[in-house]
């Protein structure tokens, strides 16, 4: 029972945060807070009962329903729910503790930003500079070292800054949003240097495969339709943070 402790506090902790994800990823763009005002439906405002904000099970009991207007719950609450769930029981099993702990806030940060910016091609400084300075935090009690944490964060920041800085000049338009420099060199403070390769070649992969499941579904992608770069480098660098704790 000990074993499954940490996964289990973890991955409750983590739908719940979850659940606090899709709504601020919802609310955000439309220029209202998710910290004011009850949780209510997106559809009718109706504010949602204690045990309708259970993550996951509240959507399968209301069948994906509002149980007020009948209009269907936003495909965003459970699948921040699910992947919450997952970051947490992922990061208590690969590392019980207080390094599962750290995991799981690197975790849902990144699920976070990966959200807004899929909503909203926005990464918010507030979240990119709180996960560099939680990844200091990380380095002053677990692995990587300074020195490979410091060159992560500079190497990740400088590299995508320089093709952002390129792109501009060469194209004469935005070709990265200003949040990704911010949010590789913050991957880069938690991963370290080393990390930063592996991190850029599976948020690629990650996003071929989605450019070529959209085609083969027939929706259209042109060069300015662009894929979040933010959301393709948060979903590669979670994987990449499992794997070096893991090992
Ligand atoms: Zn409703």
């Amino acid at each position: 029972m000990a074993d499954l402790y940490w996964p289990i506090l973890l991955g409750i902790l983590g739908a719940v945060f979850g659940s606090f994800i899709a709504t601020v990823a919802i609310r955000w763009p439309q220029g209202r807070s998710a910290l004011q005002g009850r949780s209510a439906c997106d559809g009718c405002g109706k504010a949602l009962a204690a045990h309708e904000l259970i993550p996951l099970v509240s959507f399968v009991l209301q069948r994906g329903q509002c149980r007020a207007c009948g209009q269907r719950i936003h495909p965003a609450h459970p699948a921040t729910e699910v992947a919450g769930l997952a970051i947490g029981t992922a990061a208590g099993l690969v590392a019980p503790g207080w390094e599962g702990v750290a995991g799981a806030v690197f975790g849902l940060l990144l699920l976070a930003l990966a959200a807004l910016d899929l909503a909203a091609f926005w990464l918010p400084n507030v979240l990119t500079g709180a996960l560099a300075v939680t990844g200091v935090v990380d380095g002053i009690f677990f692995e990587p070292g300074w020195i490979d944490r410091i060159l992560g964060g500079l190497i990740g920041f400088g590299l995508l800054y320089l093709v952002a800085f390129t792109y501009r000049h060469v194209r004469k338009r935005e070709g990265l949003g200003g949040g990704d420099p911010k949010l590789f060199g913050a991957i880069g403070l938690w991963l370290g240097a080393s990390m930063l390769a592996p991190v850029l070649l599976g948020a690629s992969v990650t996003g071929l495969a989605v450019a070529l499941a959209m085609k083969l579904s027939g929706r259209e992608i042109g060069m300015t339709s662009r894929l979040p770069l933010g959301t393709l480098l948060a979903i590669a660098a979670f994987p990449a943070w499992l794997y070096s704790v893991g090992v």
